[in-house]
């Protein structure tokens, strides 16, 4: 299968961790990859945010990275980016025009790329797949005022999800959410996001410790990741230190809002030496941050997904988070990991303390967590899903469901 991929802000070839550089990023790298291994030949469409980047650019065997212009070539936050979609899509219709260009399928992530990708797609004939990896609605819920998505998002992404061929949720939690829009459930599929579960393993270095006993926090370092909850818990933890990963590299967190108001916030609870923000820490690195924790925690205010919480279990750690979004479906609570309400520092206390007191049940949700990362969530598994739906979409509308497509053979023979 000739496969697209748009993402319009999130590069797979991104640096993660900065604001706008997260769980897309990765998602979309590794799926291009694993969709490329088993045998298909994956283009992912993305901005060209500086001038320097070739147009092509290969990202793994069978996977390249096309930078598209459509606005100024330079990084520019992914909420000005909505009035760039109809120059994107107008140079996807004319790549697509090309039958020797024109993809199988074209899979869009997040609500822009939609709107790109449905207009290239329906001028070209190219069925349209999405997957929003966030909704306006909950983040205009959560978030209120300070949200700064375009006016439209909500609306755009209404129609999005009763246009496509077919919406790729990933959680059940969306589902519910999408049903809102008008999208039933003949209209959407979940398939979850994945981890490698070949890089993220229990064994191998771990991070020195510096207190008897650690949580682990990563993310974006923005507020909705609500690690300042896992701060507000310390003070009735006492010898547990929490380490922070996320942000700018370690050299900018002195200018970094977030990690300003998480220090401040330590300083006020009395808990400033035993919080430790390290800023970003590169993905290679993660595991032996992950494998350093007795517990780690995930705290959000609302979770569309939730890459990390698979990234723990993956490293045969207990997961305590948020009871909301991905983590509903991918914590089994008092098997693998306990659920809290949000914004709640006691009751995170709570279900931290005793875990913290049993090396035990830590090992063996820890073994739980890790086999049910390998079981459900490895990448071949959610790449196979993810193809068995762009069959479906194909197979509905009467098209043949072309081959594999052999690795060796080059793009350009197509
Ligand atoms: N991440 C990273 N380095 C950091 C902080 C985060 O590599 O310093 C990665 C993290 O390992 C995970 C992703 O960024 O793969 C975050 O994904 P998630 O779905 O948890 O959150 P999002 O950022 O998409 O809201």
């Amino acid at each position: 299968m000739r496969i697209a991929m748009v993402s319009e802000h999130a590069s797979p070839l991104a640096v993660l961790g900065g604001v706008d550089a997260g769980g897309q990023n990765v998602h979309v790298a590794a799926l291009a990859e694993r969709l490329a291994a088993r045998g298909h030949a994956v283009e992912v469409y993305t901005r060209r945010d500086d001038r320097r980047l070739p147009q092509r650019v290969p990202l793994a065997p069978g996977v390249e990275v096309v930078h598209v212009p459509a606005g100024p070539p330079r990084t520019l936050p992914k909420d000005d980016l909505l009035p760039w979609m109809p120059a994107f899509a107008a140079v996807l219709a004319q790549e697509w025009a090309d039958p020797q260009r024109r993809p199988d399928v074209v899979h869009a992530h997040f609500w822009m790329s939609g709107v790109a990708a449905l207009e290239a797609g329906r001028a070209t004939g190219v069925p349209v797949l999405q997957t929003f990896h966030a909704l306006g609605a909950v983040k205009r819920r959560h978030q209120g005022d300070y949200d700064t998505s375009p006016s439209e998002r909500l609306a755009v992404e209404a129609s999005l999800a009763r246009e496509v061929d077919l919406v790729i949720a990933t959680c059940s939690d969306e589902v519910a959410e999408l049903s809102a829009t008008g999208a039933g459930p003949r209209r959407v599929r979940v398939v979850p996001c994945g981890v490698d579960v070949e890089h993220f393993t229990p064994h191998g270095p771990a991070l020195a410790r510096t207190a008897p006993s650690r949580l682990v926090s990563v993310g974006r370092l923005v507020e909705r990741k609500g690690v300042d909850t896992a701060v507000r818990a310390l003070p009735v933890l006492p010898g547990t230190e929490l380490v922070v990963v996320g942000g700018p590299p370690a050299a900018g967190l002195h200018r970094d809002p977030e990690a300003l108001r998480l220090t401040a916030l330590a300083a006020d609870l009395g808990v400033a030496d035993r919080v430790r923000l390290v800023g970003r820490v590169e993905h290679a690195d993660l595991p032996a941050v992950y494998r350093s924790a007795d517990v780690v925690v995930a705290t959000p205010w609302y979770e569309p997904f939730g890459i990390v919480p698979l990234e723990a279990m993956a490293c045969g750690r207990p997961l305590v988070g948020s009871a909301v979004g991905g983590l509903l479906d991918t914590v089994e609570e008092g098997r693998t990991g306990a659920l809290v309400p949000p914004r709640d520092p006691a009751a995170l206390a709570e279900a931290v303390q005793p875990l913290l007191e049993d090396r035990r049940r830590r090992e063996r949700w820890g073994r739980a967590a890790r086999a049910r990362a390998v079981a459900r969530y490895g990448w071949d598994r959610v790449a196979a899903e993810t193809e068995a739906a762009y069959a479906d979409v194909l197979t509905r509308q009467g098209r043949a469901v072309p081959a594999r497509t052999p690795l060796d053979e080059p793009l350009e023979a197509l």
